[in-house]
């Protein structure tokens, strides 16, 4: 007789920054979760890599992010003290560009709203302030003191060890082959067997459209590199001395955090090479033009800190139409639960987009206003 699947309360497909936080939320919650992650937990093949990510509060992309960030900063802070490990790290944020660009204007605009700390400089006081910066004379930039960065892989572990001591089932190396709708819920398949549950949560990141069709044209896998440059002068690097920022320059719209967890003050360009891409096929390698894009900005606007290469690391983004997240359930099947919150700034939000996965799947709904994220924005 044909033993019948193991069944669950929720099953989450990936376990990177979204997926952990999610697994760690439903499993507090009472709730029998299991977890499936295609590689190792961390791993350095998806995007949540990188030793270290910014977490800003002045938020240029929109002011109603302002909400979830707060959120966001709370949880961290719960997760860390749980954790006993610190994951969050204060430097102060930088948002710099010519005075009508959206990153500094976008930025002031959130503060003022929500009444946020800050300060606004031009070029020549950035620089007095904080001398690794060296940007265009015309430059404006909001300084916003409770920026600063996440340690990625070490907030995924801490979100992986406190499911597991709450009750999660978790299996890496275990890629997801395929999943349906059942009567009552979900049935998924893997390389390993084949399970059920009530509800389903996709969060593949970079795979995640190949796992949801509707997600096709929406959710579009991009290649990044990441670059650590050794600084001449280490003590504007440190993480006491150099906020984490965004600018935007002729050359484009760049990030940028202090040295800390390995050598090299650190930078990426967003939109890199523009190169839209295969998460299966992607390639991972980095190559003299990679480097060559990242150093000449380097080189230009902080060149104390344009010394020798001591890293350079591919990623992937995905990327919506308009660069706002994804965050929803399937228009199908209301028993799964979607979640493509990428496009270049979404890990700082992983661990309120837990609580808001945990909430759809306990009951389709959130008390969080995530009406910016619905699927349907891009029916035309
Ligand atoms: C270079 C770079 C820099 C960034 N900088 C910042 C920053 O400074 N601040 C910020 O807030 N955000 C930043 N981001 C964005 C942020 O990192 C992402 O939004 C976030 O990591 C996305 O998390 P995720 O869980 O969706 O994806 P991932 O962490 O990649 O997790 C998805 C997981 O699903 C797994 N999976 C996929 N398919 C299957 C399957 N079939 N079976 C089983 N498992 C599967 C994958 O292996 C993966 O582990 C950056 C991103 C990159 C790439």
């Amino acid at each position: 007789m044909a033993v019948a699947p193991a069944h669950y309360d929720a099953i989450v497909l990936g376990v990177g920054g979204m997926g952990s936080a999610a697994i760690y939320h439903l499993a507090r919650r009472g709730r029998r979760v299991l977890g499936f992650e295609q590689f190792d937990i961390p791993h350095e093949l998806g995007s949540s890599h990188g030793i270290t990510r910014i977490i800003r509060l002045a938020y240029y992309e929109h002011p109603s992010y302002l909400p979830l960030l707060r959120r966001a900063y709370e949880l961290w802070r719960d997760l860390q003290a749980a954790a006993g490990e610190q994951l969050l790290f204060l430097t102060g944020s930088v948002d710099a560009g010519p005075p009508d660009s959206q990153v500094f204007e976008g930025s002031r605009k959130s503060c003022e709203i929500y009444g946020l700390a800050h300060e606004v400089f031009d070029s020549a006081e950035l620089t007095r302030r904080f001398p690794g910066y060296r940007l265009p004379a015309s430059t404006m930039a909001v300084f916003q003191p409770e920026g600063g960065f996440l340690t990625p892989e070490r907030c995924i572990v801490a979100h992986v060890n406190l499911a597991l001591a709450a009750g999660a089932e978790i299996h890496a190396r275990e890629p997801v082959l395929a999943w349906e709708p059942t009567a009552n819920g979900v049935r998924v398949r893997t390389a390993r067997g084949v399970y059920e549950a009530d509800k389903l949560v996709l969060s593949a990141g970079a795979w995640i459209a190949k796992l949801a069709t509707p997600l096709a044209q929406v959710a579009v896998p991009e290649r990044q590199v990441l670059a650590w440059f050794q600084p001449a002068r280490p003590d504007w690097f440190g993480p006491q001395r150099f906020p984490v920022f965004n600018v935007l320059v002729e050359e484009g719209r760049y990030y940028g955090l202090p040295v800390y967890g390995v050598p090299g003050f650190k930078l990426g360009r967003y939109r890199h090479l523009d190169e839209t891409v295969d998460p299966d096929t992607v390639d991972r390698a980095s190559h003299l033009r990679d480097e060559e894009i990242l150093r000449h900005f380097a080189e230009r606007y902080f060149p104390a800190g344009a010394g020798p290469t001591m890293g350079l690391r591919a990623c992937m983004f995905t990327n919506t139409p308009d660069g706002h997240f994804i965050l929803d359930v399937h228009p199908e099947y209301p028993q799964v639960c979607i979640a493509s919150p990428c496009s270049g700034h979404g890990f700082k939000f992983c661990s309120v987009v837990g609580e808001i996965l945990a909430d759809l799947a306990e009951r389709g709904s959130t008390r969080h206003d995530i009406a910016m994220f619905r699927l349907a924005r891009f029916k035309s």
